[in-house]
């Protein structure tokens, strides 16, 4: 839809717009109101470079987008339908919780082990480890692929499929190959288009693979956030969840801008299921359970919590984090209620 500056276009401006659109198998249809005429654009008017060169003419005010950018995470896609299995939960079904630590320790394997089974009894689906960690000082602990071997040791142990965070090609054929389930793309990796075409045509024909995709702090428009899911889901493997987590500017006293309220937003426009982040949002384990049950009040799917049997002897975001395992599992039992009671 075409917003011209003026009350109508003049008849040189209408036939300017109408080559343009002509040249990619549009047309225009003039919508006469009392005041105003405005320009229906009729066609597929999802081409960036149509639309970009229609935003170009100085007579244009405002393009209105009617048709959404994208194909396949569109709630009025084929995939609408499409439902994520993952630990025994359909998600959208029931509420799925994703725990474990931020970091594994490679020299203290046990925090894990008892870990991962401090938050199976807590309730958990999904276990979480990272093996190998973004971190912003390139001096500290960047992770070590022994982790890979102690975080599929905890899968036996406990049953639970595992989550960890990939930032290369080669660590997605050593997760992929090793069966972790679900592929994290962190913040800092959300925008990284390359990475997420790697990974899309990584779990291309994997089916039982899923995407935990986070948002990143430097994510504005929603249609960002979902157009970085339609970069994965364009190779064939939709199970893609969304994952907010906090973004910026920070809110004094907590480590990010706590952003569980994008939920409901989201779900306007994709089918994609959604699992909020807490603990990365606050950023600190006092506040993840008042958070956590935000994100299940604002529409969440499901929770992603970081949490350590011993969070002080942790390492990566543990310490000031991760939740006990009897907090977690108090604040598990409380999100569980309150999806019942936002379904009721
Ligand atoms: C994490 O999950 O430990 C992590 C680094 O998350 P994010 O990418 O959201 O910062
Ligand atoms: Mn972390």
């Amino acid at each position: 839809m075409i917003l011209p500056k003026s009350h109508r276009l003049t008849p040189e401006q209408l036939n300017e717009v109408t080559a343009i659109v002509t040249e990619f198998g549009c047309k225009i249809q003039p919508i006469i109101g009392a005041v105003r005429t405005i320009y229906a654009i009729v066609g597929d008017e999802r081409d960036e470079l149509m639309m970009n060169r229609l935003e170009g003419l100085d007579y244009v005010e405002r393009i209105d987008r009617i048709q959404s950018p994208f194909k396949l995470m569109d709630k009025r896609s084929d995939l609408a339908t499409h439902r994520i299995k993952l630990g025994g939960v359909t998600l959208g079904e029931e509420l799925l919780v994703i725990a474990g630590a931020c970091t594994i320790d490679p020299k203290n394997p046990n925090y894990f082990y008892e870990t991962a089974q401090a938050v199976k009894e807590a309730g958990a689906h999904v276990l979480r480890g990272g093996v190998w960690k973004p971190r912003t000082n390139p001096y500290t602990f960047q992770g070590d692929v022994k982790s890979l071997d102690i975080l599929l040791e905890a899968s036996r142990r406990t049953g639970l499929p595992v989550d960890t965070e990939v930032m290369e090609e080669a660590q997605i054929a050593l997760a992929l190959d090793a069966g972790v389930a679900v592929l994290q793309v962190g913040a800092r990796n959300a925008l990284n288009y390359s990475l997420l075409r790697q990974i899309g045509r990584a779990i291309a024909n994997r089916p039982s693979t899923s995407v935990l995709l986070k948002r990143s702090i430097h994510m504005g428009p929603l249609n960002e956030f979902i157009s970085a899911a339609e970069y994965i889901t364009a190779f064939g493997n939709p199970n893609v969840i969304l994952c907010p987590r906090g973004t910026t500017p920070t809110l004094d006293g907590y480590r990010n801008h706590p952003d569980e309220s994008i939920t409901p937003l989201l779900k306007e426009k994709t089918w994609a299921p959604v699992v909020v982040d807490p603990s990365h949002s606050v950023g600190k384990a006092a506040y993840v359970p008042a958070a956590s049950l935000a994100a299940i009040a604002y529409g969440a799917d499901g929770l992603c919590i970081e949490a350590h049997v011993e969070p002080a002897k942790g390492i990566g975001d543990d310490p000031k984090q991760s939740l006990t395992p009897d907090v977690l599992k108090k604040t598990i039992a409380q999100a569980k209620e309150l999806w019942a009671l936002r379904r009721r």
